[in-house]
């Protein structure tokens, strides 16, 4: 493989995620893996709370002793309080359209795969989705659809923003709408940012290029240059929040885990401001996807490392876990260091207004979670978890690094505190089974009554005027 000197700064996918680099980075994570004066370095400096390099957090991935493991996941739930206390965000994804002109191995929309039913919503049926999505109490969605400039142009995917944002149903809005498509040209990033996109997502899937262009064989997704670049293009037009991810189980972990941190470093170092978010996804049975096709499958202890080690390297920045998960690995993750979890979630195109029964369907991967929402939230509730609705930074601007400035500082605790309670609250008012509301309303109770007096009496005011019907969307 061609040497590419690595450069945190560069614009070049090979120099800002320098091969050469990662299996330097790997080496070394290797050999101070049992070294204590090393380990025990950078614990002291993860204990600031403001983050490792690639590097450092590699090592404690690579370490494998059982004490200094308790002190990581000590450590990762520590910033998770710290950063997000006991809050936790929910969304839902929504699938678009599931044509695709891409060959992902991995993935059932590929062009080859003639047996999964394509579908692409028309408006009227986006509708009836956003609909069934706002009467089960969403209020942030992350939109879907696969690559193809025929069936699925820039021009379908703004309309579409348009018709979600437009809809007003019952006490029913959807706030913020994430969105996850190919990577594309900055002019289309543009259009994204003045539609009023939240955050503009794009996994990865694998940073080792050799494993990537073998798993992508054919179509625009091929090129690795153009994908790894997005984040920058998508910067360059106008979009503040970037989330990004990989698909675990591609390549080998640790490769992957020092590519998402280069990724971090390097959108620090060129745009000012990090991801938003890092996704967690592991890898997935789907309609013609066998994961024993993969040998770099993880499991759930290495999954729970990966978390914490994340959490510990770059604490400002989200964590999201998605149905995919079962809800004995979410439990386990939740305190690791997770900050958004979808709920309810339908991985096919239309799933939410009619659900998918014959086969073959339009989804894209198995979900292994089927709890209904509202089974989720209670179990949230149960765990002392705050379930939060709240998109408040994106309503009130504060988005990229006035929003990274906020988090860093540990300021914007004082308003996603409240800001959940409120949501939780219309939650509960509109759209919660009676035993639901009732472990709800003992939360709100308790968590009220922890929050600064002039605060306190704000949100008492906003709450009552929820519960009577008097208002919606209030926010600090
Ligand atoms: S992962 Fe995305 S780009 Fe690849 S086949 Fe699936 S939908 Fe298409
Ligand atoms: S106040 Fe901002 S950071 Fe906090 S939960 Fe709401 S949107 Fe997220």
């Amino acid at each position: 493989m061609e040497h590419f000197e690595y450069n945190p700064k560069s614009l070049k996918a090979d120099e800002f995620i320098s091969h050469n680099e990662i299996l330097e980075s790997l080496k070394y994570a290797e050999e101070n893996k049992n070294n204590r004066a090393v380990i025990d370095a950078i614990l002291a400096k993860a204990r600031l709370e403001k983050g490792l390099t690639h590097r450092e957090a590699s090592v404690l991935l690579a370490c494998d002793i059982p004490e200094i493991n308790e002190q990581i996941f000590a450590l990762a739930k520590q910033i998770k309080l710290n950063y997000y206390g006991n809050r936790m965000v929910l969304f839902a994804p929504l699938y678009l359209s599931n044509y695709c002109v891409n060959s992902c191995v991995y993935c059932p929309y590929h062009v080859k795969n003639k047996h999964i039913f394509r579908k692409k919503m028309t408006q009227d049926e986006i509708k009836k989705e956003v609909i069934a999505l706002q009467d089960m109490g969403h209020k942030r969605l992350a939109i879907e659809l696969g690559e193809d400039p025929i069936n699925n142009p820039i021009e379908y995917v703004l309309e579409s923003l348009k018709t979600i944002y437009s809809i007003k149903h019952k006490n029913g809005a959807i706030r913020r709408v994430n969105v996850n498509i190919a990577a594309t040209t900055v002019e289309n990033y543009t259009k994204l940012k003045d539609a009023g996109i939240g955050t503009y997502i794009l996994f990865q899937e694998t940073y080792n290029r050799q494993s990537y262009e073998t798993l992508h064989p054919a179509g625009p997704k091929h090129d690795y240059a153009w994908h790894t670049e997005a984040m920058d293009r998508a910067m360059q037009g106008g979009i503040d929040d970037v989330g990004i991810g990989v698909l675990f189980g591609l390549s080998t972990y640790r490769y992957e885990f020092a590519g998402l941190l280069m990724h971090a470093e390097h959108l620090e170092a060129v745009h000012g401001v990090g991801p938003h978010t890092i996704s967690v996804p592991r890898l997935r049975p789907a309609d013609d996807i066998d994961t024993d096709d993969f040998k770099d499958c993880i499991n759930d202890d290495i999954f729970s490392k990966i978390v914490a080690c994340l959490r510990i390297g770059v604490p400002y920045t989200g964590m999201i876990i998605s149905t995919r998960e079962s809800k004995k690995t979410r439990e386990r993750v939740l305190q690791l260091g997770i900050s958004q979890l979808s709920g309810g979630s339908k991985t096919s195109v239309g799933g939410y207004s009619e659900p998918e029964k014959e086969e073959p369907n339009s989804a894209q991967f198995d979900v292994i979670d089927n709890r209904t929402l509202d089974e989720v939230i209670y179990w949230l509730l149960e765990m002392g978890y705050i379930p939060s609705f709240c998109t408040a930074c994106y309503r009130a601007g504060r988005t990229g690094d006035r929003f990274m400035e906020l988090c860093k500082n540990k300021q914007i605790h004082n308003c996603c505190h409240p800001n959940a309670l409120l949501t939780l609250q219309e939650y509960l008012t509109d759209y919660a089974s009676p035993a639901t509301q009732k472990i709800g309303e003992e939360m709100i109770a308790r968590e009220v009554a922890t929050l600064a007096p002039q605060t306190q009496a704000t949100t008492n005011k906003w709450l009552e005027m929820i519960k009577s019907g008097k208002g919606r969307d209030f926010r600090f």
